[in-house]
């Protein structure tokens, strides 16, 4: 019998190695002790992550107010310089020059990534602290990549990919503290989204199901990394995380990519994030990038839309010490520092969330 054949069968394994580190403790006049740490894989990639326990360490808020102030009166996003500095788009791709829905405005951006590289300013306001954001805000910065997308294509450009990410604050290595979104409209959206493509079209070749179908159900039944369900989408931490304090994913049940998000899509997600940033503030975190990942809208494949959040700290912000090292940047070998059990613990009472409310199977 065939792995996909069997009922309730899947292919979502978390599996843990754990690790002992012996030493002569200094504190105890040098008896013996010791120090446990994970090397854990990646249920859809197979890649390895640690789980390394740093002794004592809480991420320490950082406050960006001062830099907010030296920086609003030559920042080239607020109201006043926005339409007198920033680029406008070609007339054969939109004719009105800049994209915009309420507060949110859509540039091309100077410093291009590709041919078709956007900025969207989300808001009017100079500085938004991480727990003050407004849903319908989010929601019309979002949207305004769907819009780009269609006007790059409606000019007769066959690309597929929508890529939206966002930096925010300067440990995200954000340039700008004006908040903004970074858009790419692509035939080439990189190694690290084909890969995620690749691997779920064969887990649903193999399986029967959508990987991430699968790791929701499963991740709901075990409740330990689960933190939310809405109409579109659940909320959950990532087993295997590239943040010092483990990254959340927002897994959309029924999107394959951004462009065909309708309204109601979007709020949900403009609202589960909202929410996301204002409980991330509340235990320390102070910036973090997030990306879209993409699937592609070929049912074969099995793909699902996904956002990963990812928050980024100074480890020693009196030291100017970042999260990023040799390990990760080079070696490839992402760590966390606190587990993704503890973030989603932490994150579930701001959903009204003690436990899953809905388990079903088993893992
Ligand atoms: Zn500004």
């Amino acid at each position: 019998m065939s792995d996909a054949a069997r009922a309730g069968a899947h292919g979502i394994a978390f599996e843990r190695s754990p690790r002992t580190t012996r030493y002569l403790d200094p504190s105890q006049n040098w008896a013996p002790a010791q120090i446990t740490s994970e090397i854990r894989r990646d249920p859809l990639l197979g890649t390895t992550g640690r789980l390394a326990h740093f002794v004592g360490f809480r991420p320490q808020p950082e406050d960006f107010a001062e830099l907010a102030e030296t920086t609003r009166e030559v920042c080239p996003f607020c109201p006043e310089r926005l339409e007198v500095v920033t680029p406008q788009l070609p007339p054969d791709v939109f004719a009105e020059g800049r994209l915009s829905r309420g507060e949110a405005t859509l540039v091309p951006n100077l410093s291009p990534y590709d041919a078709f590289s956007a900025v969207t300013v989300i808001c009017a306001q100079h500085f938004v602290a991480i727990d003050a954001w407004c849903p319908d805000v989010l929601r019309n910065a979002i949207s305004l990549a769907g819009d780009y997308a269609k006007a790059v294509r409606e000019a007769g450009n066959d690309l597929p990919f929508t890529l939206l990410s966002w930096n925010y604050m300067p440990p995200a290595a954000s340039t700008q503290i004006h908040p903004h979104l970074q858009v790419i409209v692509t035939d080439e959206p990189g190694e690290n989204v084909k890969r995620r493509i690749r691997a779920q079209r064969e887990y649903f070749e193999r399986w029967g199901r959508p990987y991430f179908d699968d790791l929701v159900e499963t991740e709901r039944a075990l409740g330990e990394r689960w933190v939310y369900d809405s109409e579109h989408l659940t909320v959950l931490t990532d087993f295997v995380s590239l943040s010092a304090l483990s990254d959340v994913r927002i897994v959309f049940s029924d999107h394959q990519v951004l462009d065909t998000l309708d309204d109601a899509a979007l709020a949900d997600f403009s609202t589960v994030t909202a929410r996301l940033l204002s409980a991330l503030g509340e235990t320390g975190i102070s910036s973090f990038n997030m990306s879209f990942f993409p699937a592609t809208l070929d049912a074969a494949d099995g793909g699902r839309l996904h956002a990963v959040l990812t928050p980024r700290l100074s480890f020693s912000p009196a030291l100017h010490a970042n999260d990023i090292g040799a390990l990760n940047l080079q070696l490839g070998e992402p760590y966390m520092a606190r587990s993704p059990e503890d973030l989603a613990a932490s994150l579930r009472p701001a959903f009204g969330q003690a436990a899953p409310d809905t388990p079903s199977g088993g893992s």
